[in-house]
């Protein structure tokens, strides 16, 4: 680095409320961009300027949802209401087919997120009966597992 380039600060694993910094993103109009882990999992973009003023605190619907319906209800866990609400959606517009779409054989008795990330996405989602869902949810953990041990 040559002198004069003021030294660039590096964000990774800072966090900022809701948000981890995993990696530099880009530059773009001599701003820096982070790509970070909302608490949700969720990977969202920012600026470092955002970040270190707070105008982003998380991917977006955390924040905001934790602070309106976490005073109201001391019971509240932000995970079970953004989980649950996500599955009411998939619920409505993934209808439930006749039989695990894993097998092929036996009725469907779970929805399983494929990816792990739980997106508000459905192909993203499957029915799968509940011999399918466990096998799939145990290779699930070991890749989570696995992934964890390599950082
Ligand atoms: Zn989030
Ligand atoms: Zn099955």
């Amino acid at each position: 680095m040559s002198k004069g380039v003021y030294k660039r600060e590096s964000l990774i694993n800072k966090k900022y409320s809701f948000l981890t910094v995993i990696s530099f993103a880009y530059s773009k109009n001599r701003q820096r961009y982070w790509d970070c882990r909302c608490d949700c999992g969720k990977i969202i973009t920012t600026t470092t300027g955002h970040l270190s003023s707070g105008h982003t605190k998380s991917c977006g619907s955390c924040a905001k949802s934790k602070s309106k319906l976490g005073k109201k209800n001391p019971m509240w866990k932000g995970d079970d209401v953004g989980y649950n609400a996500l599955h009411a959606w998939i619920n409505r517009y993934l209808p439930k087919p006749k039989v695990c779409e894993c097998c092929k054989k036996i009725p469907p008795y779970d929805l399983a997120n494929k990816s792990g990330k739980y997106k508000r996405d459905l192909s993203d989602w499957e029915w799968l009966c509940r011999g399918c869902h466990m096998t799939k949810d145990g290779r699930m953990k070991i890749f989570v597992n696995s992934k964890r041990n390599i950082k």
